[in-house]
């Protein structure tokens, strides 16, 4: 396992890390949880990605009862504030809310300090000061070490480090976006202006874009696998055109080129984001310590990726 800097900055993060959406806290139960969380520590992954808002705060309290099994100092624990609940006041990125947010999340956690908190999303609605600030006081207050954002425009980002700069404030360090071979234009186009430039590094989500790369929705939606579970999603990847004919056939290419090379279309999906080197941390969901078996191996397969191979995959979709 590679540990890698988030973008400039002190921090070392293992290149694959642990998420928790949709299964944390819903899919797993504590019991398969905990095995999951062993196995991924015991592989060298080092950082645990949690949100307030997944399984409205139970993924967070689950992953806060495993935590203790932990020498704190040896993981980086990630929360990311917005949704917080229906009051007018339980979301968004006012004071108010990223205040009381990473107080209730660290509760839920039971730690002191998130190594992480991120803007979960962007909030048009407060003032860019009024974001940078509050994130500055839970930094210098110790409630979290750095601070992120989540599917932020690059236009956004470049907008917090300004008020950051005018203010004396510390700047966000890292993004949060979707990265995969087939959503990747904000990561490769839209954010190329401001690696260089802020140093930021990048913890991408959705390596699989929910499982679609796993080849597992070719003969339509298994029982039981995440677009089953949770039709607003396959309602998105269908808006999305992930069920037409041109993507199903790129999907079927994906396959040949893993099976040629002896790995899974999952393995392979995961070390193409990989190779990105701007990014971090590619963070992983499963569902079973079987898929995280398989997942892992990823950072092996990463080498196998010839300049050749990395060419196609990048054109494929
Ligand atoms: P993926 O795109 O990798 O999807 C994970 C899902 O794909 C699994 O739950 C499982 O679903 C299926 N899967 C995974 N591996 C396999 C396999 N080997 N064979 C078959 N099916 C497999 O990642 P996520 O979408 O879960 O994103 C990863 C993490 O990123 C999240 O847990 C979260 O922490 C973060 N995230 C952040 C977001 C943000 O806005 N900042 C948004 C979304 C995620 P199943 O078996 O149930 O079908």
């Amino acid at each position: 396992m590679e540990y890698r800097k988030v973008g400039k900055w002190g921090l070392r993060i293992s290149e694959v890390s642990l998420g928790t959406w949709l299964t944390f806290g819903s899919q797993l139960d504590l019991k398969a949880t905990r095995e999951v969380v062993r196995y991924a520590v015991s592989s060298g992954i080092n950082f645990i990605d949690t949100a307030e808002a997944y399984a409205n705060g139970i993924a967070e309290s689950i992953l806060g009862i495993i935590l203790k099994e932990y020498k704190r100092e040896d993981l980086v624990v990630s929360t990311k504030i917005f949704w917080g609940g229906d009051g007018p006041n339980d979301k968004g990125l006012s004071r108010k809310h990223l205040l009381e947010g990473i107080w209730n999340s660290l509760k839920r956690l039971q730690l002191d300090y998130v190594d992480i908190v991120y803007c979960h999303r962007p909030d048009p609605e407060v003032p860019m000061e009024e974001v940078v600030w509050t994130m500055d006081q839970i930094l210098r207050s110790g409630l979290a070490f750095y601070w992120g954002t989540s599917e932020w425009s690059a236009e956004e980002i470049e907008k917090a480090h300004q008020v950051a700069k005018e203010l004396n404030c510390i700047p966000p360090v890292v993004e949060q976006p979707q990265y995969n071979l087939i959503f990747k234009d904000r990561v490769e186009k839209e954010y190329a202006p401001i690696y260089e430039k802020y140093g930021m590094g990048l913890t991408t989500w959705s390596p699989l874009a929910s499982g679609v790369l796993t080849g597992k929705y070719l003969e339509g939606i298994p029982q039981g696998s995440r677009l089953d579970r949770w039709p607003w999603l396959k309602q998105v990847m269908e808006e999305r055109g992930i069920f037409g004919e041109e993507t199903t056939n790129k999907i079927k290419r994906l396959k040949q080129i893993a099976d040629n090379l002896g790995v899974t279309m999952s393995q392979l999906s995961i070390a193409w984001c990989l190779k990105n080197p701007h990014v971090s941390s590619v963070i992983l969901g499963v569902s079973s310590l079987e898929q995280l078996k398989e997942n892992i191996k990823a950072v092996e397969v990463k080498d196998k990726i010839t300049d050749e191979i990395y060419r196609e995959l990048s054109s494929l979709f």
